[in-house]
C-alpha cells in the first residue's frame, strides 16, 4: 500500500471514530418508572416535594387512563407495546389459553417467563433490534424472551427485593461504560398498590406510603442529577391504574346464584370474571346470572365498544364486571379487600399518573388525560426508534414535547 493511501485510511478511521463518539454523546436516555396502583390524585393528599419539583420542571398529565381491565399485567404490557389488552393478549392477570390448553397466572413463574403469551412488540424489543441497549428491573413481560429478544439487562421478579437496592442497580446501569450502558431503563415498584389493597386508598397508611415513595423519588432524582449524562435523561413516572375503596357491605357472592357444574371453566378475580358454560347449560346459566344486582353480564362480543375488549380467544364466552365500588367473590370463604381496581376505565378512581422531566419535555406543562397506549410511541420518539404497529396516535400527546 502506498504511503498516501495509508494516510487517507488513517484519516477516515479517525473521523469515523470521532463521529461515533459524537453520536454516542448525543444519544438520549429514557428512564421509565412504574409505581403500581398510584392513583392520579394521591399527590393532592400529602406533601410530595420531590414529585412537585418534577412537575414544576416538566410535564404532568391530569391523569393517565388505563385500558380495560384496569389490572396490573394488562396495563404494564399496554404501556410498553401501545396495544390494548385484547390486542397484546395479556387480557387479565390470569387467564386460560384455549389454543394451548394452558393457564397464565402471575404467580406461575413458568407462564410469566414464557414469551408465547406476550403478543405485540414491547419497547425493549423495538430498542434492541434497532441497536439501542435496554434494561428492565421487573417490568411485566421483560422476564420472557419475546420475538427471540430480551432486554440486555433484566431481573427475575422478586417481590421482596428492597426498593433502595433497585435504585442502586438502575444508577449502576446508567454508570456503565458507554458501550455497555443502556439508553432505555424501565423499573418497577409494587407500591402503593399493596397498601391500597390492604388498608384502602383513603387511609393514613396510604398517605404514609405516598410520603415514603416521594422520598425515594427524591433519592433517585438526586442520584441521576450527579451523573455526567444527567442533562440527557428523560425521566418518566407512570402507574398502571388507580384504586377505589371497598366495603364489606357491597359484595356479590357468585355461589348465591350459580351452580358450578354448569360451567367448563370460571376464571377471574374481582371485579372481572369470565365464564365458559357447558353447551347444555348455556341458556339456563345465562338467565341465572344476567339479572344479578350490582354487576353486569355480557356475551364477550357484546362488551361495550369503548373497552376494545372481547375478541381475544383468552376471554371466555361471558364476561361479568362489578359496578364501581362493588366486589364479586366466588363464595363466603373469599378474602375481602379494603381497596381494589380492575373496574371500568372511565371511573376516575381507576386512573393513574404520568409525570415526565428531561430535555424533550416542556416546563411546568399540564397535559389533559390521555390513554396509556400512547406511551409506546412517545418512548420511540424519545429514543429515535421506528415504532411497531400499535393502537396509539402520537399526535394526541406530542403537545407535551419541546418542538
Ligand atoms: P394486582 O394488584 O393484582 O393487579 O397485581 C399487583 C401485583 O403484581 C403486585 O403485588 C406485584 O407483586 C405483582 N407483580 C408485578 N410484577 C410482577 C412480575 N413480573 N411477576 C410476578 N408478579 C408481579
Ligand atoms: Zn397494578
Ligand atoms: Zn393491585
Amino acid at each position: 500500500m502506498k504511503n498516501q493511501q495509508r494516510i487517507l485510511i488513517t484519516i477516515i478511521l479517525f473521523l469515523t471514530g470521532i463521529s461515533f463518539i459524537l453520536c454516542a454523546q448525543d444519544k438520549p436516555y429514557v428512564v421509565l418508572l412504574s409505581l403500581d396502583g398510584f392513583r392520579w390524585d394521591y399527590i393532592n393528599k400529602v406533601p410530595t416535594p420531590n414529585i412537585d419539583s418534577i412537575i414544576l420542571h416538566g410535564v404532568k398529565a391530569e391523569s393517565l387512563k388505563p385500558g380495560f381491565p384496569t389490572k396490573t399485567f394488562p396495563n404494564h404490557y399496554s404501556i410498553v407495546t401501545g396495544l390494548y389488552p385484547d390486542f397484546h393478549g395479556i387480557v387479565a392477570n390470569g387467564f386460560y389459553d384455549p389454543e394451548t390448553n394452558r393457564e397464565y397466572r402471575i404467580s406461575n413463574r413458568e407462564a410469566v417467563e414464557d414469551g408465547y403469551f406476550y403478543g405485540g412488540e414491547p419497547i425493549w424489543v423495538t430498542a434492541e433490534i434497532q441497536g439501542v441497549t435496554s434494561a428492565s428491573y421487573f417490568w411485566v413481560g421483560s422476564e420472557a424472551e419475546i420475538q427471540g429478544t430480551r432486554p440486555t439487562y433484566w431481573k427475575k421478579y422478586d417481590h421482596n427485593f428492597p426498593f433502595i437496592q433497585r435504585i442502586d442497580t438502575v444508577i449502576y446501569w446508567l454508570q456503565l461504560p458507554e458501550e455497555k450502558r443502556p439508553h432505555l431503563v424501565l423499573w418497577y415498584l409494587d407500591e402503593p398498590d399493596g397498601t391500597g389493597h390492604y388498608s384502602g386508598p383513603e387511609t393514613d397508611n396510604l398517605k404514609k406510603q405516598i410520603v415514603y415513595l416521594d422520598s425515594l423519588i427524591g433519592v433517585f432524582t438526586h442520584k441521576i442529577s450527579e451523573l455526567p449524562i444527567a442533562e440527557r435523561i428523560n425521566f418518566i413516572i407512570v402507574s398502571d391504574h388507580g384504586m377505589t375503596s371497598l366495603s364489606d357491605e357491597k359484595v356479590v357472592y357468585l355461589s348465591d346464584y350459580l351452580n358450578e357444574s354448569w360451567f367448563e371453566r370460571i376464571e377471574g378475580w374481582n371485579p372481572v370474571f369470565f365464564f365458559q358454560p357447558r353447551p347444555q347449560y348455556e341458556t339456563e346459566s345465562f338467565e341465572a346470572l344476567k339479572d344479578i344486582e350490582h354487576v353486569c353480564l355480557w356475551a364477550k362480543e357484546e362488551l361495550p365498544e369503548k373497552w376494545y375488549y372481547g375478541s381475544n380467544s383468552r376471554i371466555l364466552r361471558w364476561v361479568m364486571v362489578a359496578d364501581n365500588g362493588w366486589q364479586i367473590k366466588l363464595n363466603k370463604d373469599s378474602r375481602l379487600s379494603k381497596g381494589d381496581h380492575g373496574y371500568d376505565n372511565d371511573f376516575k378512581d381507576m386512573h393513574g399518573i404520568f409525570f415526565a422531566v428531561g430535555p424533550a419535555f416542556k416546563d411546568n406543562y399540564t397535559q389533559p388525560t390521555f390513554e396509556n397506549i400512547q406511551i409506546y410511541n412517545l418512548l420511540c420518539y424519545l429514543l429515535n426508534l421506528t415504532p411497531a404497529p400499535n393502537n396509539g396516535n402520537f399526535e394526541e400527546i406530542k403537545s407535551m414535547l419541546i418542538e
